[in-house]
């Protein structure tokens, strides 16, 4: 069973829409949620999880001492899962990360808030930072939400169909070819000729030639990436 505990300010954003459709179907069966709310680990009266920045300067910073209790209760030492934090500095989220986390025990995420944590904790709970794309949200929990969905689709069981899983965009360095279905004519655009002429090598020729087509067009990096 793939574990997943997440570490938030908003324990109610869990499990959100992992709780509907097929990653809902999967909960409690093939993978398994747990959250805990950072604010229960803060000490004082006022249950303070954030404190201003040291130097100065807006907004305010998670405090390093209310995180590390709260890691250290969901993640023992001993804990082989991989320790995430959901971050706009980190690591792009790719499809092979993605596999890698499936083909694992599981994951810790760290969602912050506000200006981010203390840098402190990061190396001092050995957080691995990993970015959802180059943009700035608001706190980690959509990005971790995204980071699971992606994860848990690939868990086995989860999918219908096991075919579905590596012929898709990225996992063959191509962007996917372009998918038709009944009726054969919609606003007077006809699915191609070849997708209904039964000939299914012809059919995977021009479904290949497509995905090149589509990722030169749309993604030069990635075409770039595969020598093409
Ligand atoms: N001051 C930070 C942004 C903080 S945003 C900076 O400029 O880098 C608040 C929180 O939202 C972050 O701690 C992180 O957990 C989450 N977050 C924001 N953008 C994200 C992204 N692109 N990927 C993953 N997490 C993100």
């Amino acid at each position: 069973m793939f574990r997943a505990s997440v570490l938030t300010l908003f324990p109610e954003m869990f499990p959100g829409p992992l709780g509907l459709s097929l990653a809902g179907r999967a909960l409690g069966e093939v993978w398994h949620l747990d959250t805990h709310a950072i604010r229960d680990f803060a000490t004082d009266r006022h249950r303070t999880v954030d404190d201003t920045p040291a130097g100065g300067g807006p907004g305010m910073v998670m405090k390093a001492d209310v995180l590390a209790r709260a890691i250290d209760h969901a993640s023992p030492a001993d804990d082989p899962r991989p320790r995430l934090y959901m971050s706009p500095r980190g690591r792009p989220l790719t499809q092979g990360f993605v596999r890698e986390l499936a083909a694992g025990p599981g994951a810790v995420i760290l969602c912050g808030r506000f200006e981010g944590v203390d840098e402190r904790l990061i190396a001092a709970r050995g957080l691995t930072e990993i970015s959802i794309g180059d943009y700035v949200l608001s706190g980690g929990e959509l990005a971790a939400l995204v980071l699971l969905d992606a994860v848990v689709r690939l868990l086995p069981g989860v999918m219908g169909h096991a075919a579905s899983g590596t012929e898709e965009s990225f996992e063959t360095g191509l962007l996917e070819y372009p998918h038709y279905t009944r009726p054969q004519v919609f606003e007077g655009l006809t699915i191609p000729e070849i997708l209904v002429s039964g000939d299914h090598a012809r059919i995977a020729r021009w479904r290949r030639a497509e995905a090149e087509r589509l990722t030169r067009e749309r993604r030069p990096d990635l075409w770039a990436k595969r020598g093409g």
